[in-house]
């Protein structure tokens, strides 16, 4: 083996992930990115060098040169597919740091100093490491994920993103639809987290991909960037007038005593269909002292929506329903303490009211600028769905 930064050659060692086959995905990740600095998080492919990881990125690779010491020429040596490997520029996108997470909880941190460079070797977290699933469904969604090795832990995530957030119920996927899952799991295998779900069928496409930018908390995105459920909409009735706002300190029209209102009101004609405001879970339905028929949702986002005084629930409608954005959920009507035909409307962030006219009320998420560059960039780089 000659010891030119060009020839680094890579030993391969059997990883979990390589033995059973499966794709390893590279990606980048810029949370915790600033303006100046910029890092690649690597996930080793099958037969890469670090030079090849270099040029796949487009990152020059004399700077590669500029590392090499015996002692570096040697940590560069043990890469293996699965094992992540994070690259860490400056601003003049030069390599100031290179870290590379080895089995059995080591990482190595080689740090450039002026034309050299040092290695050492520090306590790491747990390696994480990429896995790829991919399947046609042929009986049911759940099934084949099961067959396709998606552990019971890792389809309760599947569901609780595509259903819950997504609006989109599982037993629904076509046969026929080309699935790809990404997970993200611990080389002890106690965690795993779902990174990506893509569903193709003939023309229609879905995906979900866990993305986090910057001190964002993170979520699921369409492909085009825009969060998963989608924000909420303003309203949850096509025709009607607002004959009450939110008011946290109000005089009750019928109890007449200072009772908050924690929502709007929306007259409209009995009947009235009334839909919801964004995908999720119906996490109630019936009466309510007051409320009369009350329908609650639970969405992304820790954000619940409440309609009351309903005249009708939808036909068969229950508790645990997965709901899409607009589905239609009851009709207006004057049931519990309403003096004419309205829907109560409440918008709920935990435990907390938020009024639903406020300019503030999440009714988009999409990501834009740096923040859906990178969003795509790290899609492209999961190798998923396109
Ligand atoms: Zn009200």
């Amino acid at each position: 083996m000659r010891n030119t930064a060009n020839t680094y050659r890579v030993i391969f060692l059997c990883s979990a992930i390589l033995c059973m086959g499966k794709i390893l995905a590279v990606s980048l990740s810029p949370e915790n990115s600033t303006a100046k600095t910029d890092f690649l998080e690597i996930w080793v492919r099958k037969n890469d060098t670090m030079s090849s990881i270099f040029r796949r990125f487009n990152l020059p690779v004399q700077e590669l040169q500029a590392l090499t010491t015996p002692k570096v020429r040697a940590s560069l040596k043990r890469l293996y597919p699965g094992q992540r490997v994070r690259i860490i520029l400056d601003e003049a996108r030069k390599v100031s740091k290179i870290l590379i997470h080895h089995a059995h909880n080591r990482t190595t941190e080689i740090v450039r100093k002026a034309s050299t460079a040092l290695v050492k070797e520090v306590a790491p977290q747990e390696p994480k490491l990429l896995r790829k699933i991919l399947f046609k469904v042929n009986k049911t969604f759940s099934a084949d994920a099961k067959n396709n090795g998606v552990s019971p832990k890792e389809l309760a995530q599947v569901i609780q993103v595509v259903q819950e957030q997504g609006g989109v119920k599982l037993g629904q996927i076509k046969p026929n639809t080309a699935v790809s899952l990404v997970f993200e799991n611990t080389q002890s295998g106690h965690n795993t987290k779902l990174i990506a779900i893509d569903l193709k069928h003939a023309k229609t496409h879905w995906s979900a991909t866990r993305f986090q930018y910057h001190n964002a908390q993170p979520a699921y995105y369409h492909d085009d960037g825009n969060v998963l459920g989608g924000g909420l909409l303003r309203f949850p009735l096509t025709k009607f007038r607002i004959s009450s706002g939110f008011a946290p300190r109000r005089v009750h029209p019928i109890l007449h005593i200072v009772r908050p209102h924690w929502g709007i009101d929306l007259a409209a004609p009995i009947g009235s269909p009334v839909y919801a405001t964004a995908a999720g879970k119906v996490k109630y339905v019936g009466n309510k002292t007051g409320y009369g028929r009350t329908v609650v949702l639970q969405h992304a986002h820790n954000l619940t929506t409440i309609y009351a005084h309903l005249s009708k629930y939808a036909a068969g409608l229950k508790k645990g329903d997965i709901i899409s954005k607009k589905q239609i959920i009851g009709a207006v009507g004057k049931s519990g303490l309403a003096t004419a035909p309205h829907l109560h409307y409440e918008v709920r962030r935990g435990d907390k009211a938020i009024n639903p006219l406020s300019p503030t009320l999440p009714t988009s998420s999409k990501l834009s600028g740096k923040g859906l560059e990178f969003f795509k960039r790290f899609r492209k780089m999961l190798n998923i769905g396109d």
